[in-house]
């Protein structure tokens, strides 16, 4: 452990790495999250329409997701943007799953919709803007699914842990942290992505952590190239835009990849992962901050 974070982080002490408890695994269906499979989540920004999610389910399915991702509650800039079908989004995500076998994970804003959305999902999501929420996170303390819990654009590691202690200490262990890209004075892409996040949360805590390119980047171009860096500094796995036609798409159209774009960058991730397995096997010689393990 780098003496700089020694002990920075154990009052966090059901998310902090201890030499009894260095790594747990969520676990999804069949799906373990942290374990020794890199996970990726694929799917669109929301769900728009039955059509829209089930061929776009089909497509990342085959490129080899094993988890749909598509927002049927949405927390949007403007009060004049797409908000979501609400539960008519649910329903579909819901089909989508009987049809696929994928598990399903969205977006939960607030406390009041906690119940209604663990109906339908495997995996509970809160955004960037909800992570100091506490209501909410209290809430998803005794909602009976895993948590994949997004780093606040202007938020610390050190907030981002606290956020999910209290998820932990409301009865809910199983958290999933996501470096999704923070607030900097960059303006070239829409947010900065923090990959040094990855080995430092991987180094300080016990969670799986898993990478969101999409909304780090802002365009699709970069999407590919930030993946395989997330896979390289040992994320746990992705959540990646994907949409039947991103000009078309109603939001996050920029980012969104295209179905062959995504089945390439699957395909290209292949020889990174395989790397990454390499260096597992030597990981206190080969990550830069040492004794992650
Ligand atoms: C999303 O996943 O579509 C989303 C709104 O993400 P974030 O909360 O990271 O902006
Ligand atoms: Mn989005």
């Amino acid at each position: 452990m780098n003496p700089k974070w020694n002990g920075q982080f154990s009052c966090f002490d059901l998310v902090a790495k201890t030499s009894e408890r260095s790594r747990s695994v969520v676990q999804v269906g069949d799906i373990e999250i942290g374990g020794n499979d890199f996970v990726v989540m694929a799917g669109p920004c929301a769900v728009e329409s039955e059509s829209q999610l089930l061929e776009t389910a089909v497509a990342v399915a085959e490129a080899g997701a094993r988890i749909l991702r598509g927002g049927a509650y949405k927390p949007r800039s403007s009060p004049y943007a797409f908000q979501g079908l609400g539960v008519e989004g649910l329903k579909i995500l819901r089909k989508a799953r009987e049809v696929t076998g994928l598990a399903i994970v969205t977006e939960v804003m607030s406390e009041e919709d906690v119940d209604l959305i663990a109906e339908y999902a495997d995996i509970m999501q809160v955004g960037t803007r909800s992570m100091e929420n506490y209501a909410l996170l209290e809430a998803l303390g005794h909602c009976g699914r895993p948590v994949l819990l997004k780093r606040g654009m202007t938020a610390t590691l050190e907030d981002l842990l606290r956020s999910a202690q209290v998820i932990a200490v409301s009865g809910n262990p199983q958290v999933i942290l996501c470096e999704r890209g923070i607030r900097t004075f960059e303006t070239a892409t829409r947010n900065t992505l923090d990959i040094a996040a990855v080995p430092v949360l991987k180094t300080v805590s016990h969670l799986p952590v898993i990478v969101d390119p999409s909304h780090a980047a802002g365009v699709r171009a970069l999407v590919p190239v930030l993946s395989r860096a997330a896979a390289v500094v040992g994320a746990d796995g992705l959540i990646v835009e994907v949409h039947p036609c991103p000009e078309k798409a109603l939001s996050d159209g920029n980012q969104s990849l295209t179905f062959g774009e995504f089945r390439r960058m699957m395909k290209d991730l292949q020889p990174y992962l395989d790397l990454e397995q390499e260096a597992r096997k030597l990981r206190p010689q080969l990550l830069a901050v040492g004794g992650a393990d």
